[in-house]
C-alpha cells in the first residue's frame, strides 16, 4: 500500500487530524506528531503524549469495515515486530490493544471507524520511545524503550518499520484473510491461557482466557466451566 506521511511538530490528536483528511476524501495517509496535546485512548481516556514518543495515525479506506478489530491486531503485531527488530526487545500483546514489557505498557492502539458516504478506518499508535519519565498518574504502569534499554532510538526508523509491517498485514485484511492475522497475533499475545479479571463498569469476572472468537472477542472460562464472551467495548483486563 503506498502511503503519504504528514509530519507535524504538535497536534491536538493525530486521530483527529487523520479524520480531517478523510473529510477531504483522502486515504492511505499517515499523520505523525512529535507531541499531542489531547491524545486519547479508548473511551476518551487520556493518552499522555509528551515529546519522545511516537504518535501516528493511519487513515485507510478498507474494502471491508465489518472487522476493524483485526486492524488493531495488525498494528499490535507491527509494533511488536518493529520493537524486536530495532530495539532487540521481546514484548507481548495484551488483548485487546496494548503492547507491554513485563506488565508495563509501552504502546496503546486505537482503531476508530468513520461510517458514512465513504467508510474509513483510522488506526492510531502511541508508542513510548525516548521518554525518561512519566507523569505520576502512569509512572507505575508505563515504560519506554529508553527506560528499558537505556538508550535513545530513532523515532522515524521505528515509524517506518511499523508502517512496513502494518502494510503487509493490511493486504491480508483487505483479502479477508483474517485467520492469517489472528495466527500471527496469537504468537505474540500473552493473554490466552492466563487467569484474568475482566472488569466492567458494574462487575468483576474472574476466569481463564481460553481463546479469541472470529470477531476478536475474548473467551473466558469461569470456575463453573461456563464460556463467557468478553467484548472489547466494555471491559478492562487485569492479569
Ligand atoms: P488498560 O491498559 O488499563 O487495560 P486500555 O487498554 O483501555 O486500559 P487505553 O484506552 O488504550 O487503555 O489507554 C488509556 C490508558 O492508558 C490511560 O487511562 C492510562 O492508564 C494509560 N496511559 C496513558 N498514556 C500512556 C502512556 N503514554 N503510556 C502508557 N500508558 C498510558
Amino acid at each position: 500500500m503506498p502511503y503519504k506521511i504528514f509530519h507535524f511538530k504538535s497536534l491536538a490528536s493525530t486521530q483527529d487530524k487523520a479524520r480531517e483528511f478523510s473529510e477531504k476524501g483522502l486515504s492511505n495517509i499517515v499523520v505523525i506528531a512529535d507531541v499531542q496535546t489531547k491524545g486519547r485512548g479508548r473511551f476518551k481516556r487520556k493518552w499522555f503524549s509528551n515529546s519522545g514518543g511516537l504518535y501516528l495515525s493511519i487513515l485507510l479506506k478498507p474494502k471491508n469495515i465489518q472487522n476493524l478489530q483485526y486492524l488493531t491486531f495488525a498494528a499490535s503485531i507491527a509494533v511488536v515486530k518493529s520493537i524486536k527488530k530495532i530495539a532487540n526487545l521481546s514484548t507481548s500483546i495484551k488483548w485487546p490493544n496494548d503492547v507491554h514489557y513485563k506488565g508495563k505498557k509501552l504502546c496503546g492502539i486505537l482503531t476508530e471507524g468513520i461510517f458514512g458516504k465513504g467508510n474509513y478506518a483510522i488506526v492510531g499508535v502511541g508508542l513510548n520511545v525516548n521518554q525518561n519519565k512519566f507523569p505520576s498518574e502512569i509512572k507505575n504502569i508505563a515504560a519506554s524503550l529508553k527506560i528499558i534499554k537505556k538508550q535513545n532510538f530513532n523515532i522515524n526508523n521505528i515509524a517506518k518499520s511499523i508502517l512496513d509491517e502494518f502494510c503487509t498485514l493490511y493486504n491480508y485484511y483487505n483479502k479477508n484473510q483474517f485467520e492469517i492475522i489472528l495466527k500471527i497475533w496469537k504468537k505474540y499475545c500473552d493473554t490466552i491461557n492466563k487467569n484474568v479479571t475482566a472488569i466492567t463498569k458494574t462487575k468483576k469476572l474472574n476466569g481463564k482466557a481460553v481463546g479469541i472468537d472470529k470477531n476478536c472477542n475474548l473467551l473466558l472460562k469461569t470456575k463453573s466451566n461456563k464460556i463467557i464472551k468478553i467484548i472489547e467495548g466494555d471491559i478492562n483486563i487485569r492479569y
